[in-house]
């Protein structure tokens, strides 16, 4: 049972305005300058930001605060916790408007703010680098066939995989939020306290507080090769951003062409490395389009039940009519991981996406190469969605079909299953 499980004066964030005594000067060069996100709510008089640490799972602390199985005034042993890699600093993380959904400090905070720290302030990182072996099946299958040659470090003869992973939790400017996003810091600020039921009357009471943490799904980097080679003119970059497709990512569904394109980008990520350069993976928890899995779902069934089959022609239309929206990604935030790792060109980008197109080359980082996916890997239900992005414009080196084409049945039916 944890300590100081006694009730505590309730603490009104709508009403109070004491000021924060470490404020934020975001895009600072020096990190003691910019000063350190507190997120903790142990001494909320230090806090310097909406919301709270740990993405989505801050709900799942409270539960174990309300049980009695966390004390709320835990704080952290961070003893030998630091990243295995140094990243950065990198001129990216200077400029405000650059970087707005992840401190680029995150990672650092042990150290940076050591003093403060063992002076008792509850400061916590927000990124976290560590490494890994990985297991993909479809590696292993490739290194069998010989499709895929093992080098016995970054790929090993059994296909198994080294990795540098790292894991970012959101921290929002909420001003370059505003400004990425096109809209006014005050209506996003509005929205989202409206939007999430009043969760956060910070939003709208305190102005002079810039960041959020918000209660979102949160950003994987996958490494693979040489860290250094980012940086390096000389040598590649090979890079897919990923969105959360858990159907098919982990489950193989095969209405979609997820899994068959990260397990590709990861091996268009090991062949660069392999050359000496270094290989990109962002895994970005924005299941089906960040509409949320249910929405997903009941697309679905809607695409097999309307009246002349699933087909591409009314891929997009049927999402709309349940969501309201296409798409709630919102790529222009999606560089940020990017940015922080120094990235400024991409010499193999494994995506069909117009939209992480515009939105990488629009904040300047270029890309050389667009690589798609081969044929044999699209899965056979996933034709619809594959047919139906290409004749709205996503890059492809195929065929795009016509609107005869499209609007015949291409998909499965309920029954088939
Ligand atoms: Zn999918």
């Amino acid at each position: 049972m944890a300590e100081n499980r006694q009730l505590r004066a309730i603490s009104l964030t709508s009403h109070t305005h004491r000021g924060v005594k470490y404020p934020i000067q975001w895009g600072q060069s020096d990190p003691l300058q910019r000063g350190p996100i507190i997120g903790s709510i142990a001494d909320s008089s230090l806090k310097n930001t909406i919301g709270s640490h740990a993405g989505s799972y801050c709900v799942y602390r409270a539960m174990a605060v309300a049980k009695g199985d966390l004390s709320p005034v835990h704080k952290p042993d961070l003893t030998n916790t630091e990243p295995v890699v140094d990243i950065g600093p990198y001129p990216q993380w200077f400029d405000p408007a650059k970087i707005v959904s992840i401190d680029p400090w995150g990672h650092r905070v042990a150290s940076d703010f050591k003093a403060e720290i063992d002076a008792g302030v509850d400061i916590r990182p927000t990124i976290a680098i560590t490494k890994a072996r990985i297991t993909i099946p479809e590696i292993q299958y490739a290194v069998l066939q010989g499709l895929v040659k093992a080098d016995g470090k970054i790929l090993l003869a059994s296909g198994e995989a080294n990795v540098t992973k790292i894991a970012l939790e959101p921290v929002w400017h909420l001003p370059g939020i505003a400004e990425r996003i096109g809209v006014e810091e005050m209506t996003l600020r509005r929205a989202m306290f409206e939007q999430t039921g009043g969760m956060f009357p910070e939003l709208v009471t305190r102005p002079d507080i810039s960041i959020f943490m918000p209660p979102i799904g949160s950003t994987t980097i996958y490494l693979f090769g040489d860290i250094d080679a980012i940086t390096d003119p000389d040598r590649e970059v090979a890079c897919r951003v990923h969105d959360e497709c858990n159907g098919s990512d982990v489950f193989g569904s095969d209405i979609c062409t997820c899994r068959p394109y990260l397990t590709h980008g990861i091996e268009v990520c090991i062949g660069t490395a392999q050359k000496g350069g270094v290989g990109i993976i962002v895994y970005n928890r924005k299941e089906g389009r960040a509409l949320g899995e249910v929405t997903k779902f009941l697309v679905y069934n809607a695409r097999k039940r309307q009246t002349g089959g699933d087909r591409a022609a009314a891929y997009f239309e049927r999402t709309e009519c349940i969501a309201g929206v296409e798409d709630m990604r919102f790529q222009p935030l999606m560089p940020d991981p990017l940015h922080w790792l120094g990235v400024t060109r991409i010499d193999h980008m494994a995506s069909m996406s117009n939209m992480k197109f515009d939105a990488l080359t629009s904040q300047g980082i270029e890309i050389v190469n667009r690589v798609t996916i081969p044929d044999d890997l699209i899965p056979e239900d996933a034709r619809v969605e594959m047919d139906a992005k290409k004749a709205a414009g996503y890059f492809c080196d195929g065929e795009v079909l016509n609107s005869e084409q499209l609007a015949e049945k291409s998909g499965r039916d309920l029954e088939a299953y």
